[in-house]
């Protein structure tokens, strides 16, 4: 049975999916003005395990992410870059893709844009005002009216009358209370704007997540994600927006992950801590930085620093050495071995305590420490298990791989690898050649050779292929 801390009640829920055997997850996607930062990571890697996690239990599951392809702050970057809005948003859209596959995290099965939405987002508008829930205004604008719905407020337990005299409010004769906020947005000179029943203009930010989740998980589904910063006034505007417009449940959990501090400070651009994922993958692998944000549980806050990447670096390379000397002693193993029945005991256990980690909220910190006691357990038994007990770890490895998605070393990894290795004996060889030493030239050749690879003279140097 799966449990999630659902921040709509403030506590763990037993799930219980729409339809049977199906899980609809929706998760805000980046506003595409730029490379993706570590805040934006941490989401990522938290719903794609948990989309994993849903896969690995069986549920036929459907995984929606948005791009914020139109935005304020794409405008200006494009003003920057001299470039057009849609140029900007596709350039950062193909670089998030670069990114995130570093991180092994998979696509989503949509990744709606809102400049491809407009129609759904306008009919939404629609029925927002005929329900009366929202008005246009003397400039073209759509606002909603908070004050229309009474529920306003039940995801992050605020009270209208308490923000409207704890806030500044500002003065403005546009809004009937300080409070609405934007659906549609008058379009202002040499912006990308679009028609709509109110005149030209674009969305606001929080009514493209409604209409694109709606579009593709329906109505009602059973997730949404996000980072906690998200809760307001994102999603407790995305609910009463929905709700308004469908009059049906809108999301039935809600999942939100914990801040990032960086060196325990706050991350900010003003602090010059504000990190690119790029650059802190241009020092640590994506695995590793995998490894880090899901070595702590993803509610609880998590402080990144370059010893902790270290450090889980060096915790890493525990379970994939764990992983290799299996594979090495798989290939020596007799069939059966003598500590089989007790070991495949514990494989059994193992294999459970992970689902009752994972079941628990996805308590990856724990599901991460009991690979850790089974490797333990593995390595010293390695010289006495047959094969079939060493596949059956195999198996498991594999299988916690598919949730984690940072276990087993990447085809990618080991393909750089093997063509690293082959250039330095290349090297070696060259440096042969020069001291003219032919036998050691031509027994490198030979030896290559018999394992598969061949060498082959081009005007670039000497280059390596498999036969
Ligand atoms: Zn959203």
């Amino acid at each position: 049975m799966i449990k999630i801390y659902n921040t709509l009640n403030n506590c763990k829920e037993e799930f219980k999916p729409l339809n049977e055997g199906k899980v609809g997850i929706y998760c805000c996607g980046p506003t595409t003005y730029n490379y993706i930062h570590l805040g934006n990571a941490r989401p990522l890697v938290v719903f794609d395990t948990v989309r994993r996690y849903f896969i690995y239990r069986g549920y036929d599951t459907t995984y929606v992410q948005n791009f914020t392809d139109i935005d304020d702050k794409i405008i200006n970057r494009a003003a920057e870059e001299n470039l057009t809005a849609q140029q900007i948003a596709e350039k950062y859209i193909a670089a998030y893709f670069e990114d995130t596959a570093e991180l092994n995290i998979m696509p989503a099965d949509v990744h709606p844009k809102v400049t491809q939405h407009i129609p759904e987002i306008v009919k939404m508008i629609e029925d927002i005002i005929a329900k009366g829930h929202a008005y246009p205004a003397a400039d073209g604008s759509v606002y909603f009216a908070v004050r229309s719905l009474p529920s306003y407020g039940e995801l992050s337990g605020r009270d209208l009358d308490d923000m409207r005299s704890g806030a500044r409010v500002e003065v403005d004769d546009i809004k009937q209370d300080p409070l609405d906020f934007a659906l549609w947005k008058a379009a202002k000179p040499g912006e990308p704007a679009w028609e709509s029943p109110w005149g030209m203009g674009r969305p606001g930010w929080h009514i493209e997540c409604s209409a694109m989740s709606c579009k593709y998980l329906g109505a009602e589904f059973d997730i949404h994600g996000g980072g906690a910063d998200l809760i307001f006034p994102h999603h407790e505007n995305e609910i009463a927006q929905s709700k308004a417009a469908t009059e049906q449940g809108f999301s039935r959990y809600w999942m939100h992950n914990g801040f990032i501090t960086i060196n325990k400070e706050k991350m900010s651009k003003s602090l010059g801590n504000f990190f690119l994922l790029r650059d802190i993958l241009a020092k640590f692998p994506g695995p590793v930085v995998r490894y880090y944000l899901l070595s702590t549980h993803y509610r609880s806050p998590i402080d990144f620093a370059d010893d902790k990447l270290q450090m889980a670096q060096k915790s890493l390379e525990r379970i994939q050495n764990s992983y290799m000397l299996m594979q090495e002693a798989k290939a020596k193993a007799a069939a059966a071995g003598e500590a089989d029945a007790e070991f495949d005991k514990f494989a059994e256990e193992s294999k459970q305590a992970f689902i009752d980690a994972m079941d628990d909220d996805f308590n990856t910190a724990l599901a991460i420490s009991i690979i850790f006691d089974f490797c333990r357990e593995l390595n010293g038994k390695l010289g006495s298990l047959g094969k079939s007990a060493l596949e059956k770890a195999e198996q498991l490895f594999a299988e916690w791989d598919s949730v984690l998605g940072m276990i087993l070393p990447r085809e990618k990894e080991a393909a750089g690898k093997e063509d690293e290795l082959l250039q330095l004996i290349i090297t070696i060889r060259q440096a042969a050649r020069k001291d003219k030493n032919w036998a050691m030239a031509d027994a490198i050749r030979d030896g290559l050779k018999e394992i598969g690879f061949v060498l082959e003279d081009s005007p670039d140097g000497v280059r390596w292929k498999r036969i």
